[in-house]
């Protein structure tokens, strides 16, 4: 019986390791066992720049599902603000995030730009409690993507201001970069970045680490951050960004806008800041390097 009872050991240490791997999983989540993934855009909202080809919304959703399968293989509870293309408004995305408690927020984006060379990862954060899971999305994300890192960066888009949890924003690439555009299409590279968001999500830490774009990293970095001091080479200075932002806008007038609404914009309504990207296209720019 010596092989019967080898195999149940071996099962029974098998099933040890799995469970411990989940505990560890489950300690690195820290408090935050739900995920509410937002797949941005989605609906009459494409996404992107008008005429775009690629539209931001699909890749988006597509992001957002594979990475709830990953999560959910773990035991993570998952929340979609969208499972599939409809146009769901800004504030009902947050209401949804809010009605959850030790959960985390991430919202999925791709890039665009009126410049096909403009290429890269780029994560935002607006609360300060956010920027330890945006450092780890952003370096896990960077680590599969071939592209440049654009860096971390504070900014209080809608969904980061009016979310009362951590909450990040992660743009997966520019559809308008020829090479990130045909990455961007493939399913292989769809998975391996949400398997990325999702190894930031549990705070795994990166394989390795991409150098922040080198225009960036001469545009100076944060100050003291909530965590980790060692960790603060991906974080953009927010005023440097500002600067460059405002030199693009006076060079370009046709360069890419962001399409998630800043803080700094005063609106009555809670829910359509984004959900008209293309009408208010030259209100802010995003810098461009
Ligand atoms: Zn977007």
């Amino acid at each position: 019986m010596l092989p019967v009872f080898s195999m149940s050991l071996h099962r029974f240490i098998s099933a040890a390791a799995i469970v411990g791997s989940m505990v560890l999983a489950s300690l690195a989540f820290g408090q935050s066992r739900t995920v509410v993934i937002d797949a941005g855009h989605g609906g009459f909202d494409r996404g992107g720049v008008p005429g775009q080809r690629i539209s931001e919304a699909d890749k988006t959703l597509d992001v957002a599902l594979r990475l709830r399968r990953i999560l959910q293989a773990d035991g993570t509870r998952v929340i979609m603000t969208r499972d599939r293309d409809v146009f769901i408004p800004l504030g009902t995305r947050t209401s949804i995030a809010n009605s959850y408690r030790n959960a985390v927020f991430v919202s999925i984006h791709f890039n665009c730009s009126s410049r096909g060379g403009a290429n890269g990862i780029e994560t935002y954060y607006y609360r300060s409690d956010s920027a330890a899971l945006a450092a780890s999305i952003h370096r896990n994300v960077v680590a599969g993507a071939p592209t440049e890192n654009r860096g971390i960066r504070r900014r209080g888009f809608f969904v980061l201001r009016r979310t009362a949890i951590p909450s990040v924003l992660v743009e997966c690439g520019f559809l308008t970069n020829p090479t990130e555009g045909r990455l961007a299409q493939t399913d292989s590279y769809r998975q391996k970045l949400a398997e990325q968001i999702a190894r930031g999500i549990r705070r795994q830490p990166p394989p390795f680490n991409r150098p922040l774009t080198s225009s960036l990293a001469k545009a100076g970095l944060y100050g003291p951050q909530p965590f980790n001091a060692g960790a603060n080479r991906d974080f953009v200075h927010p005023d440097a960004v500002r600067e460059r932002s405002s030199r693009t806008s006076r060079r370009s007038k046709s360069s890419k806008t962001t399409h998630h609404t800043s803080s700094r914009k005063k609106k009555k309504s809670s829910s359509d800041d984004d959900d008209a990207p293309r009408k208010k296209k030259t209100r802010k720019k995003k810098s461009e390097d």
